[in-house]
């Protein structure tokens, strides 16, 4: 089939092309319509059908493959090798459910999961799938403040947690920043589910902690079963940053996400039931939901769940799993690849790795350099693919499944079946059609299933935030700039708002300033995003002191620096501290106030500002491009 013809029909006919992907999965009650659109921009899939999550990523494959390899967890950084058959799994994730039970979790309610890469983390999303209460999976890369908000919003009854993750063979402890996140929060959870690895020491909280090791063996033969929700029922939230405000957490429903995840990994993932897939993500992302977790496990694969780095011990890792585990199909992002890339090359070639169809990448733009480089180490298609937090499948690829397409250099390809995208004029709201011409990338509504339902918790927000009404067409905004060739190739030139994206990771420029504004001698802040050669971007503060006696001193602006980094560290996360903070005297305004955030960000990658009429004091921008030039 041509994909053109499938894209179309996916657009001109969504009830019957929907209906027939919907196949893809089990429904314990059929679906009554396949789309509700009545009112826009909301949009309901597979109305008055019931299904369960969990029971589509491992009860049904127990009929046809009970003692295939189901989750194979790796851990370089402990050292340890777990395989878990789809009837292993099936047998922890009715352990993890009896738990949550037990610990008063019912449908509908939320429980935090703030893991490392382990097993339990895997176990604990599906027990909530299984028994239909709503996970909200928080990166472990976050502290305490950070936790704390989403804890606010989400207002969990249980959060599931451990003593500590390990990177690089050091343990990095997450409960005593739990225990943190917990007093600041107004919220408070009825219980916490500690895994205890033995990696970092810690007092459980009496009354609250419970031990995860103690109620296992009282549940060993737990038999749980699935909770058939509505299809609409919101299966997850997972929270993501724009700019203003608190992270908004994305909801997510049931049947929508297994049928989008169903047809993702046929069609564009090239999986299929019985093989094996390796996603190097974490499960904080989206990536790791939907493909280390949900959409493997629904098609029936294994699905490897790594813990550890990908160069220790050695930068071959990777390819060793690929060839243990004959995986078919690995999904990464440009930064690990660049970072492999400043290792040798002849780790690439180490190990057999006829079994692999692609190596699929997404998440940051893919430069030229490094996906050349990649795809000829491994000898293997390189496919890029772009999609964001709210949507939860690819908007563009190459849906190879159904027609194989040539890659192009620097586009992560078309509009995938479902997305009715357009570009669209930023200044006229006109839609740009020639091919070339920039634009906002856009999605007609409604969204495919799969897509984000709501923002949890405030319609009006979700509304606001990401959708413009056009006549009687309402479109959704990405908040990427992009151009389409004349083949119906899309390229990706960066976000429209003041979210950056380091290393694949997504932050909010404003929630980083407002950390840095809570140091006692900040008086105020810019954090823009610099382009940066190993992480894509990187985020550059520069900061005005409310005192600056003492800081022509060298030493003293290293180490206000290093404080500020530290606030930064311990409220948001050392994956949102800045590269660096230079500290300036003003800031580059408008005469009315506004910060030019563009020219800043401009002047810090040593481009030029571009017009700057008006601008209140030039000597701003001047000290900031002094700075850079003396880095
Ligand atoms: P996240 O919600 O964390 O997945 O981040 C989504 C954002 O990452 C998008 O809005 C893009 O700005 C960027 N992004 C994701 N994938 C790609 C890609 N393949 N090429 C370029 N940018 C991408």
């Amino acid at each position: 089939m041509h994909f053109a013809d499938f894209h179309r029909r996916s657009i001109a006919e969504p009830e019957s092309f929907w209906a027939e992907q919907a196949r893809l999965i089990d429904w314990h009650k059929p679906f009554e319509k396949v789309c509700d659109y009545s009112r826009p921009p909301f949009v309901h899939w597979f109305v008055g059908g019931q299904t369960n999550l969990c029971h589509n990523a491992v009860d049904r494959h127990l009929k046809t493959q009970p003692d295939a390899n189901a989750l194979i967890w790796v851990s370089t950084e402990v050292d340890k090798e777990i395989v878990y058959s789809f009837r292993d799994l099936h047998a922890e994730v009715q352990r993890m459910a009896a738990i949550l039970l037990e610990l008063g979790v019912g449908q509908g309610d939320r429980v935090l999961i703030y893991m490392p890469m382990i097993a339990e983390a895997c176990f604990a999303m599906l027990a909530c799938a299984r028994i239909g209460a709503i996970h909200s999976v928080v990166f472990g890369g976050f502290a305490s403040h950070s936790l704390a908000s989403r804890i606010d919003n989400a207002r969990p009854k249980v959060i599931v947690s451990a003593d500590a993750g390990s990177r690089g063979g050091k343990s990095v402890p997450y409960k005593g920043l739990l225990d943190e996140a917990i007093q600041l929060a107004q919220h408070k959870p009825a219980k916490v589910l500690m895994v205890d690895r033995g990696l970092a020491a810690f007092t459980p909280v009496a009354g609250r902690d419970e031990a995860y090791a103690a109620l296992r063996a009282k549940h060993m033969d737990a038999q749980v079963p699935c909770t058939w929700v509505d299809s609409t029922h919101p299966s997850y939230t997972l929270y993501t940053s724009g700019t203003t405000g608190v992270p908004k957490g994305v909801q997510r429903d049931t049947g929508g996400y297994a049928v989008a995840l169903a047809s993702s990994m046929k069609h564009v993932f090239l999986g299929n039931a019985g093989e094996a897939y390796f996603s190097t993500s974490d499960i904080g992302w989206v990536v790791g939901h939907s493909y280390i977790i949900y959409g493997p496990l629904i098609a029936g694969m294994a699905t490897i769940m790594y813990e550890g780095l990908p160069i220790r011990p050695d930068a071959g890792i990777w390819w060793h799993l690929v060839e243990k585990y004959k995986v078919t199909s690995m999904f990464s992002a440009p930064t690990a690849v660049r970072v492999l890339k400043k290792q040798d090359p002849a780790f690439l070639k180490k190990h057999d790795l006829s079994s692999l169809r692609a190596l699929f990448l997404a998440g940051e733009p893919l430069d030229e350099p490094t996906a050349q480089w990649i795809a000829e180490g491994l000898g293997r298609p390189i496919i890029d693919n772009y999609w964001q937090t709210e949507t939860g499948w690819p908007i563009l690829a190459l849906c190879n499944g159904i027609e194989s397409q040539p890659s192009k250099f620097g586009s992560p390809g078309k509009a995938v079946y479902g997305y009715d995208v357009r570009l669209v004029n930023e200044n006229s709201g006109e839609e740009v059609t020639a091919p070339g011409e920039k634009g906002v990338v856009m999605v007609q509504g409604p969204l495919p299933p799969g897509c984000m339902q709501t923002v949890w918790g405030d319609d009006e927000r979700f509304v606001k935030t990401y959708w413009t009404k056009a006549g009687d067409r309402w479109l959704y905004s990405t908040f990427d700039w992009g151009v389409r060739d004349a083949d119906g190739y899309y390229f990706i030139l960066g976000r429209t708002d003041d979210v950056i994206n380091v290393a694949g990771h997504r932050l909010g420029t404003r929630e980083i300033e407002e950390s840095i504004s809570s140091h006692p001698n900040i008086a105020e802040v810019a954090v823009v995003g610099v382009a940066d050669q190993l992480k894509g971007q990187v985020a550059m503060a520069f900061a005005i002191p409310k005192d600056a006696t003492g800081l022509d001193d060298p030493a003293a602006r290293l180490k206000l620096e290093g404080d500020i980094m530290k606030v930064v560290d311990g409220q948001l996360g050392a994956v949102a501290r800045p590269a660096r903070v230079l500290f300036v005297t003003a800031l580059p305004k408008t005469r009315s106030g506004k910060l030019l955030r563009r020219a800043l960000q401009a002047v810090a990658e040593g481009r030029d500002p571009g017009d700057l009429t008006t601008i209140e004091d030039p000597s701003a921008l001047q000290q900031v491009k002094d700075l850079v030039a003396a880095k």
